[in-house]
């Protein structure tokens, strides 16, 4: 070998070397597969996060070695789509976050990265919520309990005021309630599956926004199909509750309000359609964080409290559904959803 080749060739076993090196020093498991799955090379977090050993497990099939885990159903599965939380395939492992990336022509690169402490601070989150809101209920009932027992009849200087005090003191209830409902909703893994019977809860969301709008518009059903729902009675009459209340308070006075039940050819759509102020596009993909509003003094001079889409949302995906917005200022809002057929029960069913 020329001095030349030397040369070259241990700067090229240094720089492996230094590759090698910093990639052990990654606190996220990576793990390059050629064409077929397998597995080409990988750094030392794979053994930490996944279990991978040197030089056993070079060379295998990585679906095949995950077997039944959710990764390697993650893998079978083609994997377009990154995995936000599941379990690593090590006996009591971390919770793992992973993505696959296109490395050349066929290669791709596996990147999973532990996710607890992440997951331990969101649960924190979730308790701390939770605990407040239900410690704050009880102070709250006896608070409104004695503003009802006073009459205005006997303070009248003091009846506005009163008045006020009842008004929030209400609106905290109702925030305290929809923080309790998000909280149960966060925690809860599936719907209780009931049959859900709609032609009478499409009645009783027509009736309801009649009573909320007190003859100020025109509320109309569009009945379409006779589909019934799968899933929970309650929190189903509340998603789509809070849908028909928001088109009504959205919608100034002689507006329409037009309630759909439709067949779709890969379900049955439910969509409120209102001809109110609707809503600039900036704002669209973010109405359905907690307490987001577009206008807070409109919100709240409607009773309302910044929660509801969020409701709504955490509803419908716990029911496989999806919530879209089509909107634009001045003419109006539809807010749509589409259930899949595994939730929908037919008469003939
Ligand atoms: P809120 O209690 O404020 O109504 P929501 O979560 O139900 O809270 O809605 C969030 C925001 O989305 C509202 O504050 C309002 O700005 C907007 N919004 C919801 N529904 C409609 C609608 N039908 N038309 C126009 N704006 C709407």
């Amino acid at each position: 070998m020329t001095g030349k080749h030397r040369h070259y060739r241990n700067r090229a076993s240094q720089w492996l070397r230094e590759f090698r090196h910093s990639a052990d020093q990654l606190p996220d498991a990576a793990v390059l597969l050629d064409a077929s799955g397998r597995t080409r090379w990988f750094n030392l977090a794979a053994g930490r996060l996944l279990g991978l050993l040197q030089p056993r497990d070079r060379g295998i099939d990585l679906s095949t070695h995950f077997g039944g885990s959710e990764l390697g159903a993650w893998l079978r599965h083609g994997s377009l789509v990154p995995a936000n939380d599941m379990a690593s395939p090590l006996p009591d492992g971390p919770r793992l976050a992973a993505m696959l990336i296109p490395v050349g022509r066929s290669a791709r690169m596996l990147l999973a990265r532990d996710i607890s402490a992440i997951n331990r601070l969101e649960q924190m989150r979730r308790d701390f919520v939770a605990n407040v809101s239900h410690e704050l209920r009880t102070p709250l009932t006896v608070i409104h309990g004695y503003l009802e027992l006073l009459s205005p009849d006997d303070v009248p200087e003091l009846a506005a005021v009163l008045d006020e005090m009842r008004t929030q003191s209400r609106r905290m209830g109702q925030i305290v309630e929809d923080l309790l409902t998000l909280s149960r909703l966060e925690t809860q893994q599936a719907p209780i599956d009931e049959h859900v019977a709609m032609a009478p809860l499409l009645a009783t969301l027509q009736r309801e926004a009649q009573a909320l709008s007190q003859g100020r518009h025109r509320v109309e059903l569009v009945c379409r199909s006779s589909a019934d729902l799968i899933g929970s009675a309650h929190d189903l009459h509340s998603a789509f509750s809070n849908l028909v209340s928001n088109a009504v308070r959205y919608t100034p006075s002689g507006g329409s309000i037009a309630i759909h039940w439709e067949d779709r050819d890969a379900g049955v759509r439910f969509a409120v359609r209102d001809s109110g102020y609707g809503i600039p596009a900036e704002h669209l993909s973010r109405l359905t964080e907690r307490f987001y509003r577009v206008s807070s003094s409109r919100s709240r001079a409607t009773g309302g409290t910044g929660l509801g889409l969020s409701i709504v949302k955490h509803v419908l995906s716990l029911h496989q559904a999806e919530l879209h917005i089509d909107s634009r200022p001045g003419e109006g809002s539809t807010f749509s959803c589409e259930f899949p057929v595994a939730r929908i029960l037919r008469a003939a069913d």
